[in-house]
Parts: structure tokens; C-alpha cells; sequence
């Protein structure tokens, strides 16, 4: 029988009414209690990270799960973290960073519904997250929700309330879970390399900066001084505003030369950026040598530059690492 480590770190599913709205209360084992028929899958060990909301959760606790799934590592064969909702593509993105390679599967669930609730999808989601970490093709960092298996690197939170929170953006659900029992769409290619690659590094110095029509590009002097990168959420494929009088072509140029990486992004979900279409795009480009998130989902290209720059000391190195593509984040290279 296979042995899974499962970590709890809070989220509506270990949550409890209180006066005061939902509160995370439950530990892994009250979870596990609620689910009898995990006892048939597999040999579970649990250990509690936090007990938080995920609104609440930050890069140093995503760190701190990377490390307890690396110390852990040679004594399971999988890994299941519950987590909020709220931030979960986040988390999953930053565990995709921090754990790559990995032999082993590390895979995130939680509910929309607290697993106390009678028509809770907490129990179905638990297990369909242990059915998939004892799946003999089940590796990496995986996002298991209402069914699906969606890589760590392009999962999105997009329903607040119904049990299909979780799309895979731009890329297929690698594989689905129906009645308990794992369908493969997409098989992961065995590795010449099969080690994990543990970096747990994080500098989250980062700005998302979504442009609106008119915006007023003062704000943008005060984030050269608190900031080593702003990610610009621009519109379309991309490009930077140019209004008379209030250039923010001109900001980003100074925030270049303090220094901050500024990299375009788009604010559309779905196919990603290109500022080689469009002369808006193209004039920016060409005049800072702008970074672009191309194919990355948001939530990738967020965590990604936090990581990146948390493991590079040269806007060189933060370019290499940016631009190596992980687990599909980057399509087509
Ligand atoms: N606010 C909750 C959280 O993210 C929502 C959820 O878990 O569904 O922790």
C-alpha cells in the first residue's frame, strides 16, 4: 500500500461557522475523519502547516510546504496538500517553481464547501486527490478539483461559488477523475533525469500593475523605490499607453533605470501576449527591451518572477530562469 503525507494548511475545507463567517479550524486528521474510504487507497501520515484562510497564505508559506515535502520525500510516494481556494493557482504555481522534476506527485485540493456541509464537494475532492497521488503515472505538481487533473502552472480559480472553480488555461486537463478512477489525457514523458529539484527561494518585491484606459501614471514613481519587478497587465496582445502629457511609456522607462524589471503581461484570460503585432507593442519593445509573459498564465508569470528574482543576482540570471520554460508554463518552446 502506498503512503501519502497530507498537509493541511486551511482553506473553506477545514473550515467551521463562527459569528464572524467561516474560520479554518479542522486539522488533516479531522479531515481524514470525515472520509472513511481514504483508509481503503492508501497508507496517510499527516502533518499541519497553518491554519489560514488562503487570502492569508503568502509565498513564505508556500516555501515552508516545499521544504516539508523535501524533507519528507524519500519517505512517501506522494503528497497531498489542502489549501484554500482563493489562492490555490497561486499555490500551485509557486510549488511548480519550488519542486520541479518531481517523480512524486504533490497535489493540491480543497472545497468550495466546508466538508461538514451536507452537499459538500470536499469528500469527493479528497478523494479524487488521493486517487490521483496513487496513480502510477501521477507526478509533479498537480491541482486536483471537481474532477480534473490541471497542471500546477495553468490552473485559475474561475467560479467563486460553483464546484467547477478550476479551469486549465490554454493547455487540457492532463487527465480527469471519474468515479474515483483516473482517465489520462496527457501522459507525462518519462525523464532522462527523474531527481526532484528542491529551490524554495522567493522575492516577492513584485507589482501587478492592471492598466485601465486613463490611468494616471503617477502612482508608478513610488513603486521604482518599493519594487524589483512590475508585471504590466496590459491590454490585449500589449502594448504601453501613450496620452499626452501622461507617457506611461516614460514611467516604465525610469523604472528601467532604477533598475525594476518590467515585463507586459495582458489582462485578456486566455492566449496570452505578444507586442511584436502592434506598433504600440513594438515601439515598447523596442525601446526598453521589455520581458513579456507570452504564453504564461497570470498566476505562473507572478510566481515565477518572485521565484526567479528570489534566485538571481543579475537581471541576466532573472532573464535565463524566467525564460526556461517549467511543467508546460511557457507554450510552444
Ligand atoms: N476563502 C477560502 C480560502 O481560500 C475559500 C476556499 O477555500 O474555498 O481559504
Amino acid at each position: 500500500m502506498k503512503k501519502i503525507l497530507m498537509l493541511a494548511t486551511g482553506g473553506t475545507i477545514a473550515s467551521k461557522p463562527t459569528e464572524n463567517g467561516l474560520v479554518p479550524q479542522l486539522t488533516a486528521d479531522d479531515l481524514i475523519a470525515c472520509v472513511p474510504e481514504l483508509a481503503a487507497l492508501c497508507q496517510i501520515h499527516t502533518l499541519e502547516v497553518c491554519h489560514l484562510d488562503s487570502t492569508d497564505m503568502t509565498p513564505a508559506q508556500w516555501a515552508k510546504i516545499a521544504l516539508t515535502v523535501q524533507e519528507n520525500y524519500a519517505a512517501y510516494d506522494g503528497f497531498v496538500v489542502c489549501h484554500g481556494t482563493d489562492t490555490m493557482s497561486y499555490a500551485a504555481a509557486a510549488l511548480s517553481y519550488m519542486i520541479q522534476n518531481s517523480p512524486k506527485p504533490v497535489v493540491l485540493t480543497g472545497s468550495q464547501k466546508s466538508v461538514f456541509v451536507r452537499d459538500t464537494d470536499a469528500r469527493n475532492n479528497l478523494i479524487d486527490a488521493f486517487v490521483y497521488a496513487t496513480d502510477p503515472l501521477a507526478c509533479g505538481v498537480r491541482l486536483v478539483f471537481n474532477g480534473k487533473v490541471i497542471l500546477g502552472t495553468r490552473a485559475r480559480k474561475v467560479r467563486t461559488r460553483s464546484f467547477n472553480a478550476f479551469d486549465s488555461i490554454d493547455y487540457p486537463e492532463i487527465a480527469v477523475i471519474r468515479d474515483h478512477r483516473v482517465l489520462h489525457f496527457i501522459r507525462p514523458t518519462p525523464n532522462a533525469d527523474p531527481a526532484p529539484h528542491f529551490s524554495a527561494h522567493f522575492d516577492n518585491r513584485v507589482v501587478l500593475l492592471k492598466l485601465i484606459p486613463g490611468l494616471d501614471v503617477g502612482i508608478i514613481d513610488y513603486l521604482s523605490a518599493h519594487t524589483r519587478a512590475v508585471i504590466v497587465e496590459g491590454f490585449g496582445m500589449g502594448g504601453l499607453p501613450d496620452y499626452a502629457g501622461n507617457s506611461l511609456s516614460d514611467a516604465v522607462g525610469k523604472l528601467i533605470a532604477a533598475g525594476v524589471m518590467v515585463i507586459m503581461a495582458t489582462q485578456v484570460p486566455h492566449e496570452g501576449s505578444n507586442l511584436s503585432v502592434y506598433a504600440v507593442g513594438q515601439r515598447a519593445a523596442a525601446q526598453y527591451n521589455l520581458l513579456e509573459t507570452g504564453t504564461m498564465t497570470l498566476e505562473a508569470s507572478v510566481m515565477k518572477t518572485m521565484w526567479a528574482l528570489g534566485g538571481s543576482d543579475s537581471p541576466a540570471r532573472f532573464r535565463q530562469l524566467f525564460f526556461t520554460p517549467v511543467e508546460n508554463d511557457l507554450l510552444g518552446e
